[in-house]
């Protein structure tokens, strides 16, 4: 009894605590089984401290992008503002923040499992240390690719998570926070911190498996990950009003796009393109309307606040020429 009472402690929902237990035994244990396997390239010391890294990436991006558009920029971006309300609660960045954090320690714990401990002589094999060698279109490529698998990773696991009982189990965790903020990015219950960073992981591998793989595509798709990320949980539209209407930049989603996902809870599941939702047709009917509408408020307020400054203008006192002085005739 007592051993079941301690393992729902540790898969209930909202423990941020197990979180970090999760991440610290995996870690423990990816660390023990790499040391019986010295041949990975810098050794466990160099892995652990490129996804430690991650970590620390990320709340440097989720606190700039705080400071920077709640702080600073609010009033320059008051029409795209998505949020309903001006701060968020401060428990919900705790909150938020702590889950953001063991999911780091998760994503750390996976990646050195995966990357140390079964890192294929395959994928070994396919590496190349030189872009000139195949050029940057095909670096361009590859790191495409990158993306598109982990977006479709993301997509059936996000809609996976949708499932009633996986939702109300797992996934209610990430949407307690109807108003994201960018600390909301990685707020996941453990057992999904684990799915999402083994389906970035296997992403990652297949192209390393199937293809010459430069080795700076890891970080620049984990770095690229963080941020269109945050951005989706930003609070705020920082896309210009003409991106859905450009054939090719109109795939890619918007902060709006991850925004209605919180408010309306299903629908628009991808992360990084429409691709899936549009082929699966589960994307909100009026995302483009509402997007559209936003900036149409933007350029209403404009317009206001130049027709007042002009208003001002025009019914300012003129200066008055000074009435020539009377000066009575000396009789
Ligand atoms: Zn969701
Ligand atoms: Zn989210």
């Amino acid at each position: 009894m007592k051993i079941l009472s301690g393992l729902w402690e540790i898969i209930s929902p909202n423990r941020a605590r197990t979180s970090v237990w999760i991440a610290f035994a995996g870690l423990l244990v990816a660390v023990l089984l790499a040391d019986a396997h010295p041949w990975m390239d810098g050794g466990v010391a160099e892995t652990f401290a490129v996804t430690f890294d991650d970590i620390v990436e990320y709340f440097i991006f989720a606190i700039a992008f705080f400071i920077v558009f709640w702080v600073a920029l609010d009033k320059v971006f008051q029409h795209r503002k998505l949020s309903r309300h001006r701060w968020p609660k401060r428990e919900q960045v705790i909150s938020e923040a702590i889950f953001s954090m063991a999911t780091q320690f998760i994503f750390l714990a996976v990646a050195m499992w995966m990357m140390v401990v079964l890192f294929p002589e395959q994928a070994r094999a396919n590496r190349y240390e030189d872009v000139s060698e195949y050029g940057w279109a095909y670096y361009a490529l590859t790191l495409f690719i990158v993306f598109f698998l982990h977006d479709t990773a993301f997509y059936w696991f996000h809609r996976m998570m949708h499932w009633p009982p996986l939702y109300r189990w797992i996934h209610k965790t990430h949407h307690e926070s109807r108003d994201p903020t960018p600390f909301t990015t990685f707020h996941f219950h453990p057992i999904e911190s684990i799915l999402e960073a083994v389906g970035g992981k296997i992403a990652l591998l297949t192209v390393m498996l199937t293809m010459p793989w430069h080795p700076s595509i890891g970080p620049i798709w984990m770095m690229g990950m963080i941020i269109f990320n945050s951005i989706g949980h930003l609070g705020y539209e920082i896309y210009p009003s003409w991106w859905h209407k450009v054939p090719l930049l109109s795939n890619k989603t918007t902060a709006m796009h991850h925004y209605m996902h919180h408010q309306r809870v299903r629908g628009n599941y991808a992360l990084y393109f429409r691709f899936w939702d549009l082929v699966c047709k589960t994307e909100f009917k009026d995302y483009e309307a509402r997007y559209d509408a936003m900036f149409e408020r933007e350029r209403e307020a404009k317009r206001k606040r130049k027709e007042e400054r002009e208003a001002a203008k025009g019914s300012a006192p003129q200066p008055v020429e000074p009435e020539p002085t009377s000066v009575p005739l000396a009789e």
